[in-house]
């Protein structure tokens, strides 16, 4: 937070380069942090294959910690897990660059427009042509994995989880499930009902995560540090008793600030922290999927 002050009381300076981390996760499979949100890239004969690219700011350091891995080339696939910025922010790069880059359809229905949050006014401009998702799909694809026969396979978490674009990417040669902001590996998820998310979703999007992994997979999130099979169950547990709690409230007539003030979470609030807001937007989502008029 103190880098973001002098940042901002000095605006002549440029913000030194971001330090992008990385960790080896299997073959050819590195775990890139330190852009916005982890990052995953796939080395290969035939090239780079990267799941998520962090914000836009960070595009050049991103892409000079991918050059610099072992076996690298270029990259010619990237994935955006849903439409947020800390995953998008290398699209013009790379799509200037002439990568295809890879979402489920609703993301790029979404990069094409114009978005703010309703709960805090944040806008996001939507995406140049060149920088949009140049190959969608509705419900899951394979693409070689530039390793023998085995194919990365992904797929549509169509529960909406966090947005109603999320996409999980699977490589089956190392074990490694990439879920975007369908688990969150750190705190609090953040619910975007405006796009799509609602509690209820978290729920089935953890359950689908289930369906895919095995309880050998390394699963990696946007945010926050790999999670393993056990941590997911835990997860779905959680979020599962959270979930019911707030739909009896909901169905007794309560508002979200009710919601909030009732402690829904008390019981994970010391290992997970403050869940006002969290709780306030789950609520929310509840009305947004649930009124008939919504
Ligand atoms: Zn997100």
């Amino acid at each position: 937070m103190k880098a973001t002050a002098v940042a901002a009381a000095a605006p002549y300076i440029f913000a030194q380069a971001p330090k992008i981390t990385n960790a080896q996760l299997g073959d050819n499979l590195y775990l890139l942090g330190g852009a916005g949100g982890n990052v995953i890239a796939r080395t290969g004969a035939d090239g780079v294959v990267l799941v998520d690219g962090g914000l836009v700011e960070n595009a050049d350091a991103l892409a000079l910690a991918v050059a610099a891995l072992p076996g690298s080339g270029r990259i010619h696939t990237l994935f955006n897990t849903h439409w947020h910025p800390e995953q998008t922010g290398s699209n013009e790069k790379l799509g200037t660059a002439g990568a295809t880059i890879i979402a489920q359809e609703n993301t790029r229905l979404w990069l094409q427009q114009n978005i703010t949050w309703p709960w805090n006014g944040q806008k996001f401009k939507k995406l140049s042509k060149i920088a949009q998702p140049s190959k969608t799909f509705y419900d899951k694809g394979t693409l070689d994995s530039g390793i023998g026969s085995s194919q990365i396979r992904y797929g549509y978490i169509s529960d909406a989880a966090h947005t109603d674009g999320d996409l999980y990417v699977y490589f089956p040669q190392q074990n490694i499930l990439a879920v975007g902001d369908a688990a969150f590996g750190q705190g609090w998820p953040v619910v975007d009902w405006w796009t799509g998310g609602w509690i209820g979703g978290i729920v089935g999007g953890l359950q689908r995560i289930q369906t895919v992994a095995n309880k050998d997979t390394t699963i990696v999130p946007a945010h926050g540090p790999v999670l393993s099979f056990a941590d997911i169950a835990a997860q779905l547990d959680m979020y599962g008793t959270i979930y019911d709690r707030l739909n009896q409230m909901l169905n007794k007539g309560h508002s979200p600030s009710e919601g909030v003030e009732a402690k829904p979470a008390k019981e994970y609030e010391a290992k997970m922290g403050n869940p006002d807001e969290f709780i306030r937007r789950s609520f929310e989502s509840l009305w947004a999927y649930l009124s008939p008029d919504a």
